[in-house]
C-alpha cells in the first residue's frame, strides 16, 4: 500500500522491489489529439489504484498503454522491472502478465464459460487441459458462477458474464489486473455483485488498476485515487483525502458532478 504522490516517487524506480508498474514521461497522440501528457505513475505490488476523470480524459488509453494494446509516442513503461518492448514475442509474454477486464466483458461468444477460462492457460501458459479445467472451476466458484461453467456466455446475465471474465483474467495468474469501467455496461442491480468480487480480490493483495465511476468502490477499496483530466494526472491521494479535501479546482469541479 502506498499514499505516495508522483513527485515523492519520481526517482529510481528499479531500486524499489515493491514497484510493479512504472510509467515515466509517457506521451500518446491520436493524430493532433494529445491524449496522454507526460504521465508518470508508479504502482506498487498489492496496490489498488482507482482512476477517475471526465469522459475523454485518457483513462482507457492509460490502461491500454500499460499492456501495450496501444503503442506510445515516447516515455518508458516497466512491468516488474522489465521495460515493455513496443512489439515482438517478448511483448506477448509481458502482456500475459497484465490481465484486463473490459466494460463489454469480451467473452468469446462461441465458447463455453469453462473454455473461455481455460483457453489462455492452455494456449499461452502451456497448461494441461485437466489441470486448467480444475483451476478454472475453482476460479469460477470463487467469483460465484461455478454452476454456469458449461453454459455459453449469452446464457448468463451481464453480472455473471463479467464475473466469468474476471475468472478468465485471473486464470492467467497476472501480476496486475486492469479494469476499464467493468460495471458501466451492467444493469444497476448487477453492479454490486461485480464490485463485491473486485473488493474480495483487492483484499487478497491483487494489484489492481480500476477505472470506474463507482465512487463507493473507490472509497472502500482503493489505496489511492487518481484524477485524470485532459491526458494528465491532475491529482492523486488516498481516498479519504481525495474525497474530503481535493486540492485542485478541476478535481473539485469533477467531484461536484459525480458525488
Ligand atoms: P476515457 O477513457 O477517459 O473516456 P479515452 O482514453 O478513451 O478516454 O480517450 C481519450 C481521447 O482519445 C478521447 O478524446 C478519445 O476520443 C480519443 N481516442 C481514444 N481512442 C482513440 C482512437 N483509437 N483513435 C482516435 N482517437 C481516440
Ligand atoms: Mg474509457
Amino acid at each position: 500500500m502506498t499514499a505516495s504522490t508522483a513527485s515523492e516517487t519520481a526517482d529510481d524506480p528499479e531500486t524499489t522491489s515493491d514497484l510493479l508498474v512504472s510509467l515515466r514521461g509517457v506521451n500518446k497522440h491520436f493524430g493532433e489529439l494529445h491524449v496522454l501528457r507526460d504521465v508518470d505513475l508508479d504502482i506498487t505490488r498489492g496496490e489498488v489504484v482507482v482512476v477517475v476523470g471526465p469522459s475523454g480524459s485518457g483513462k482507457s488509453t492509460l490502461c491500454r498503454t500499460i499492456n501495450r494494446l496501444e503503442p506510445i509516442d515516447n516515455g518508458r513503461i516497466t512491468l516488474d522491472g522489465t521495460e515493455l518492448p513496443s512489439e515482438g514475442k517478448d511483448l506477448a509474454a509481458l502482456r500475459s502478465d497484465v490481465g484486463m477486464v473490459f466494460q463489454q466483458f469480451n467473452l468469446f461468444a462461441h465458447m463455453s464459460i469453462l473454455d473461455n477460462v481455460t483457453l489462455g492457460p492452455i494456449r499461452v501458459r502451456g497448461r494441461k487441459k485437466t489441470a486448467a479445467e480444475a483451476e478454472a472451476r475453482r476460479l469460477l466458484d470463487r467469483v460465484g458462477v461455478g454452476d454456469q461453467a458449461h453454459k455459453m456466455p449469452v446464457q448468463l446475465s451481464g453480472g455473471q458474464q463479467q464475473r466469468a471474465a474476471i475468472a478468465r483474467a485471473l486464470a492467467m495468474e497476472p501480476k496486475v489486473l486492469l479494469f476499464d469501467e467493468p460495471t458501466s455496461a451492467l444493469d444497476p442491480e448487477m453492479v454490486s455483485e461485480v464490485l463485491e468480487v473486485m473488493k474480495e480480490l483487492a483484499a487478497t493483495g491483487m494489484t489492481m488498476v480500476v477505472v470506474t465511476h463507482e465512487m463507493g468502490f473507490a472509497k472502500s477499496a482503493a489505496h489511492r485515487v487518481i484524477f485524470m483530466d485532459r491526458g494528465q494526472i491532475v491529482e492523486q491521494a488516498p481516498p479519504a483525502d481525495f474525497f474530503a479535501a481535493p486540492r485542485s479546482d478541476r478535481t473539485r469541479d469533477f467531484l461536484s458532478k459525480v458525488l
